[in-house]
This record gives C-alpha cells, structure tokens and sequence, in this order.
C-alpha cells in the first residue's frame, strides 16, 4: 500500500521539491503530508504539485517549534500512522559571534535542534510499537565539519547528528530506520534569506577587524563556493528518495561528492589539525585563489569518490 510520508518545512526549498518528488512517484507509492508553519504560503507548492494536490499530497499545519502544534498535526493524521518522517525544516545563521544575540542563536537551536527531537519524540513511540518505520534529517554538511562564521548554525547540525547517531541504535532493534543527509550548498531561499539577513547586519560589538574578514573575506569565498558547488533542491529530493527507496538505508548520506574529501580529511587527522589548518589557508591564504581551488577541487573529484556518495543520478 501507500507510505504515508511526512515532511517539515514544505512551502519552499527542499521540503518543497521532496513533497512534490514524492507526490508524484509513478507507482503512487506515497501519500504526502506537507507541512508548513503558515498554510497562507501554500501557493507555490501547491502549485507545483498538479493534479497531485489532494490526492497524493495533503497540507497540514506545522510549527515545528511548538509544542502543541506538533501534537496538534500529528493527532489529525489517520491513526496518528507516518511510516516516513521527513524533518527539513531549518534556519541558518551566519556572522561574528559578537554580532549575534543569545536570543537569535537559542532561536537556531529552537528550530534546528528541538524542533527535530519535538517531531521524533511525536511519531518515534508508534514507529517503534509497530516495528517499522523511517525517520530521515536534513543536516548539512556543516553537521560534519565546523565552518568559519557558522559557528552557531553548525553547532545546531553537529547536535543532531550526535543525537541521531545516539538513538540509531536503539531504533535498530526496533526495526526503524534513521537517516541523516548532509548537503553542501544548495541553491534555495536559505541562500537569499541569509544574504539578506547580513545586507542588515549591523555588528554591534565587533572589531573592525574581525568585520572585515567577514565582509572582505569569508562573504566573497562563501558566494564562490555557492557559485562552483551549489546543488538544486530537486538534487536533494532525488537523493531523498533514493534513500527512503534503498532496502538498507545509509545512515549518513552525502549529497555532493565535491565534499568527500573535507570529510575524510577530518577522519583522517584525530587531532583536528589538518582540518583547522586546511580552512585557514583557504580562507586567509588563498583567498582569491579560492575560486581556482575549487575548480581544481570539481576536477579531482573521481568515481572512488563518488561511490561514497548518496547521488541524485
Ligand atoms: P528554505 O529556507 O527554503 O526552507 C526551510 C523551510 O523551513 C522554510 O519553508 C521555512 O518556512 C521552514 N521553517 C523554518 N522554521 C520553521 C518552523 N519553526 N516550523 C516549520 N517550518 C519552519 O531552505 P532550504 O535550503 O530548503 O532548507 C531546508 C533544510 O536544508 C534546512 O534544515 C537547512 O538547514 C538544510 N540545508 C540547507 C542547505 C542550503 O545550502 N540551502 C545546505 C545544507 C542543509
């Protein structure tokens, strides 16, 4: 029969493309539940999704930071039954740390960390009740390695890959399954809305210094980066499915091969000297070159490595 799926955060970006992917699947394998915190933002999802719109995909309410909108969402499902949990939803937060106040990086931790143990607490007991079941999570690659300026995003990410590593375990002997994906970039509103949030910035507290090395840069590498490695969300919806298909599900999953290398590297060193030291010499050494790095970088890039990959194709 149909999987009933449910994703968080569908009105843009990859919850977007994942919902429709699904919703569409030629065998009509799945029921979609997309949820959203403000259903106002339906439009484009709905959309883009057809005539699938009220037949394979349904719309339900979901602010994944709060308490009774969870239960709320989760006990309107038929017999409160997801076979596949999808959480997506995530915010970014870039900047000197002294520019960011404690009350906008609890807000990160709200979302990115709390909102997910909040959607696994709700659906985990009847998954583990019934012996089966999928729980996947958007992380990042940044969940794996600490990235200059990100430091409260990628301590988010890093929180929950350690909390998911932790409860795998314990789902294993229950027949339920936990995934992570770890994206690099990937071209969607994330992008924007976090330009836009630094065009405002004002950094109240910072050093001359440390705001020019953010501005002069890290923004101009990181816009490279995005330019030479970006992703689009249907890359990540494909890799989502693939996942979800797969008899035995990963539990880490990159989706751009690009970044094996910056993982392994990490594992490679336990001291965590050869990672520091790599991203101090891209940033503050090469930082015009960084451009050619990265296509020397895309060129490297071999199909050893890409077997150790979760790709879109
Ligand atoms: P996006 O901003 O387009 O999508 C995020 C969605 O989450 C939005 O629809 C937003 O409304 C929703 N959301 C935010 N707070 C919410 C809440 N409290 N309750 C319910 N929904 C909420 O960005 P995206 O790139 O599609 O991001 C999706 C996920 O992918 C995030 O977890 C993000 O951390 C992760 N990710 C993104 C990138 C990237 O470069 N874009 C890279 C790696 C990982």
């Amino acid at each position: 029969g149909q999987k009933v799926v449910l994703i968080t955060g569908c009105s843009s970006g990859i919850g977007l493309r994942i919902a429709v992917l699904l919703a569409r699947d030629e065998k009509k394998g799945y029921h979609v539940i997309a949820t959203m915190r403000d259903l106002r933002k339906k439009d484009k999802l709905v959309e883009a999704a057809g005539n699938c719109y009220g037949k394979t995909l349904t719309l339900l309410p979901l602010d994944v930071c709060s308490d009774e909108s969870v239960k709320k969402c989760i006990d309107s499902v038929k017999d409160r039954h997801v076979d596949i949990l999808i959480n997506n939803a995530g915010i970014g937060l870039l900047g000197p740390l002294e520019s960011i106040s404690m009350e906008e990086m609890k807000r990160v931790f709200e979302t990115n960390f709390f909102g997910v143990v909040r959607m696994i607490k709700e659906v985990m007991p009847d998954m583990k009740k019934r012996r089966s079941g999928h729980i996947v999570v958007m992380s990042s690659v940044m969940g794996l390695q600490g990235v200059v300026f990100n430091d409260v995003y990628t301590a988010s990410k890093f929180a929950m890959e350690g909390f998911c590593e932790s409860l795998a375990v314990q789902l294993l002997k229950f027949n339920v399954n936990l995934s992570m994906i770890e994206p690099g970039p990937v071209h969607t509103e994330f992008e924007t809305k976090m330009m836009d949030d630094v065009s405002k910035m004002e950094y109240p507290g910072t050093d001359a210094e440390t705001v020019r090395y953010f501005k002069d840069v890290y923004l101009p590498s990181s816009i490279d980066i995005f330019e030479a490695m970006g992703q689009t969300p249907q890359d990540i919806a494909r890799c989502t499915k693939k996942i979800i298909e797969s008899s035995q599900p990963r539990f880490r999953n990159l989706t751009n091969s690009l970044y094996t290398p910056i993982v392994a590297m990490k594992y490679a060193d336990e001291t965590g000297g050869l990672s520091v030291h790599a991203f101090y010499n891209l940033l503050f050494n090469f930082g015009p070159l960084m451009h050619m790095a990265m296509s020397i970088l895309k060129c490297l890039t071999c199909s050893c490595l890409r077997r150790r990959t979760i790709f879109p194709d």
